[in-house]
């Protein structure tokens, strides 16, 4: 296992025997993480750490369906590690200064964690590990959450790839992704003697009102759970996913990303047993691993890029896009986005569907995308920002890197004036409109609203609008 290098010179340990303290972050989850195994490995007492930052400089506070996840999550946790025989500490604030007092309070001699790729959980861990190391506590950092890491892939002339099928060329022409590790069976607590919150007292589930019934009933958060979903899916759904994958009515997707997104399965978990899985398929369903493993590769893609660019969420990665005539924001058009009443019925089959279940397929993402960007004319921002807050897989990368897709302004994107008309999408993707009627019952009755805007007149002015593009930068794609 490689560590990365500590800032600046190496002092002596000033505790070689203290415990080691694992702060665990993105990565919920005992099975194959790479901190945890390095702490087992350094043959003293563990402490568990959690602390949930949304306070430090730069760090993008969760959303309301991120923060229901993040409750389940932890608290599966904290039954398996004390099924293992350790306690799972919570503490909330920034990170710097408690992970500071939490490895004071513990008299630990190590500190080990798995990276994050954002910008601003960087500098926090940048820091951290700088003031742990003049501290004399071993810090260490890991490789947990991605198949490769963002440094390592490189075009020829060593610049960061902009195009997804060179970067997943490259990733792929290496070795395979590393073994799984396995979780530790017990663990030695070191934890006992520190003070923890109440995860209950962090209130991050709803109550007035509760909003989360849709959710409960379509989630089981948690690292065994991840493992459950992921067997059923490669056991049944594999074979077809190729074929059946744009189908929202099926359930032919793996639902993997939220665990992905919290850590509770990894990657390289994903990859291995798709693989073991793989070996007995043939033609079409052996294809369809492959295509399975590349949509994995669209995640490591966007955290890439992610690494690269920062303000993902917030700067078009085409500066050419800055041009962009957004009209003032038509409130009761976003409005009536956000709650499904548009009156286009796949767009709001999704939008309800998220709303409900905090998820929404994928080719209904790109559709509803598309419709709020390219037909009511709002800046793709303020549709990153509802799906941060209503998706449970509300990604760093994968969200604004996928709403920069849709827009055109991001990398390897779909070109601006290819516009996904609503309507032949769900003659496409959903002919029985059974998708519809699962979302939209009222659908079909006097009941459902009425279009709120002409597709074609829409679709003309966005042309219109990105022609500005174009001729304030003549080549923006
Ligand atoms: C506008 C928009 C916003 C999105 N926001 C998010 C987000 O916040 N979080 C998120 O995880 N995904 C996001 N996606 C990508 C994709 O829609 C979801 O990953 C997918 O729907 C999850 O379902 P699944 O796990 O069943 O996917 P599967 O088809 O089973 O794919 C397996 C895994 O591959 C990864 N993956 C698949 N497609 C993509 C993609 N286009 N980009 C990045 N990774 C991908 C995911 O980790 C997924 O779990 C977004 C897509 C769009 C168009």
């Amino acid at each position: 296992m490689t560590a990365t290098a500590t800032t600046g010179a190496t002092p002596q340990p000033a505790r070689p025997d203290g415990p080691s303290l694992v702060w665990l972050r993105d990565d919920l989850r005992l099975g194959d993480n790479p901190a945890l195994t390095a702490a087992v490995e350094r043959g003293r007492p563990v402490a568990l750490v959690y602390i949930l930052d949304e306070v430090s400089p730069g760090i993008r506070p969760l959303g309301g369906a991120a923060h229901w996840w993040l409750h389940q999550s932890l608290a599966s946790l904290a039954a398996d590690a004390a099924a293992r025989g350790a306690r799972l500490v919570l503490r909330r604030g920034a990170a710097e200064p408690l992970i500071g007092a939490l490895a004071e309070e513990l008299g630990a001699g190590a500190v080990f964690w798995n990276r994050r790729y954002g910008a601003a959980e960087r500098d926090v861990d940048t820091a951290i590990k700088a003031n742990l190391t003049d501290a004399g506590i071993v810090a260490h950092s890991f490789a947990g959450s991605l198949l490769f890491e963002p440094w390592t892939i490189r075009t020829g002339g060593g610049t960061p790839y902009t195009v997804f099928t060179p970067f997943w060329r490259a990733c792929t022409a290496g070795p395979p992704p590393r073994a799984p590790y396995p979780a530790p069976e017990e663990l030695d607590d070191a934890a006992r003697g520190l003070g923890s919150d109440d995860l209950t007292g962090w209130a991050l589930e709803p109550t007035r009102p509760d909003w989360a019934g849709g959710l409960r009933e379509a989630w089981s958060p948690g690292e065994a759970s991840a493992h459950e979903s992921l067997a059923t899916f490669l056991d049944e759904a594999l074979p077809p996913y190729g074929t059946e994958r744009d189908l929202p009515a099926q359930q032919a997707t793996s639902r993997m990303s939220p665990h992905l997104r919290w850590g509770e399965i990894s990657p390289h978990q994903i990859w291995h047993a798709t693989d073991v899985a793989r070996r007995g398929l043939t033609g079409a369903a052996a294809t369809s691993a492959t295509r399975f493993l590349t949509e994995i590769g669209w995640r490591e893609f966007a955290y890439h890029v992610l690494f690269h660019a920062p303000d993902l969420a917030t700067a078009n990665l085409r500066a050419g896009f800055d041009a962009f005539p957004w009209p003032p924001l038509d409130a009761e058009a976003l409005t009536a986005w956000q709650q499904g009443r548009t009156g286009f019925r796949l767009v709001d089959a999704g939008m309800r569907e998220l709303w409900r279940t905090g998820s929404m397929h994928n080719r209904i993402r790109m559709v509803t995308a598309s419709f709020l960007i390219k037909n009511l004319l709002i800046d793709w921002r303020q549709g990153e920002q509802w799906f941060w807050d209503t998706l449970v897989d509300a990604d760093p990368a994968s969200n604004p890197f996928n709403w920069q897709w849709v827009a055109g302004s991001g990398a390897d994107a779909a070109p601006y004036f290819r516009v996904f008309n609503p309507e032949l999408q769900a003659t496409k993707f959903d002919p029985n409109n059974e998708y519809v009627r699962q979302n939209v019952p009222e659908w079909g009755t006097d009941t459902y609203p009425a279009p709120i805007v002409d597709l074609g007149e829409t679709r003309r002015a966005a042309l219109a609008a990105y022609d500005q593009v174009k001729a304030a930068r003549p080549d923006p794609a």
